[in-house]
């Protein structure tokens, strides 16, 4: 069961103009399948690398290396409401159904990256959820924003909304600040609290 503040993705903005083409998708090397049945599958009956993604290349060390990867991970589509998680004993990714079907496809794609870096974390025996750290300063979180961030930046979002990306309501307008400067993000004064 996903426990709080685990999901990811709870963002309360709507998404800036030109976020979630899903022809866009496809000419970028990824194809979501939003009407994967409920239940323990393989990655590949939600979402399939038909290119490549030099963000998990690098993670993985190499384009066979992450054929195997997306190969071995497994994806829990599950029939509630709420986001998406990794299961840090096992690695599995829960998607929620209600997010799948209707959330945005740009942003889940991005999310899922995400995912994967910390099924990768898992798979090296690293803590997941390690309470030792707030979450904008966990640096499994980090290491996870800072591979999806450079697959947003391949998918052509521009630095506004990947600052918006990383706005997600468990985190206050300071450890917003936070994560973002952590991840060398420039923030614009629209984006600052109020003074
Ligand atoms: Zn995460």
């Amino acid at each position: 069961m996903p426990q709080p503040g685990l999901t990811e993705a709870m963002r309360t903005t709507s998404q800036p103009e030109g976020f979630g083409r899903p022809e866009s998708m496809i000419e970028c090397g990824w194809r979501l399948w939003r009407n994967a049945p409920v239940g323990k599958s393989p990655l590949s009956s939600v979402l399939e690398c038909t290119d490549h993604c030099p963000a998990l290349i690098d993670l993985v060390g190499g384009t066979s290396a992450l054929g195997r990867f997306l190969a071995a991970t497994r994806v829990d589509v599950v029939d509630e409401e709420g986001y998406l998680w990794v299961d840090d004993d096992d690695g599995t990714i829960s998607i929620c159904s209600s997010y799948l079907r209707e959330g945005p496809e740009q942003e889940i794609i991005i999310d899922l990256v995400h995912e994967l870096v910390h099924v990768h974390q898992q798979s090296q025996g690293r803590p997941l959820y390690d309470k030792r750290y707030a979450y904008v300063d966990r640096p499994t979180e980090i290491e996870a924003y800072a591979v999806c961030i450079k697959e947003a930046r391949r998918l052509g979002l521009s630095e506004a909304q990947i600052v918006n990306y990383l706005r997600v309501p468990w985190v206050s307008a300071a450890e917003h600040l936070r994560l973002c400067a952590h991840l060398s993000l420039r923030v614009l004064p629209a984006h600052s609290p109020s003074p």
